[in-house]
């Protein structure tokens, strides 16, 4: 399952990288998915991110 995260959303609050660090980061004070990190939408620690996202901003797919 991907993962991604819309930063027209997210409004930087960093909970996202402070759960997840090996997947998440901070770019320009946003929250950005690390590049080839994508492909970890079923990892249970990405998932509580995505559920917990004040502002939505991340969204778990199944992969094509
Ligand atoms: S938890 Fe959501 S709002 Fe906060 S930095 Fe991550 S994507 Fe942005």
């Amino acid at each position: 399952m991907k993962v991604s995260l819309d930063q027209d959303l997210c409004y930087g609050s960093h909970d996202c990288v402070h759960r997840v660090p090996s997947v998440f980061t901070l770019v320009d004070g946003l929250g950005a998915v690390i590049p080839g990190r994508e492909d970890t939408g079923d990892d249970p620690q990405v998932r509580a991110a995505a559920e917990e996202c004040p502002s939505q901003a991340i969204t778990i797919a199944i992969s094509e």
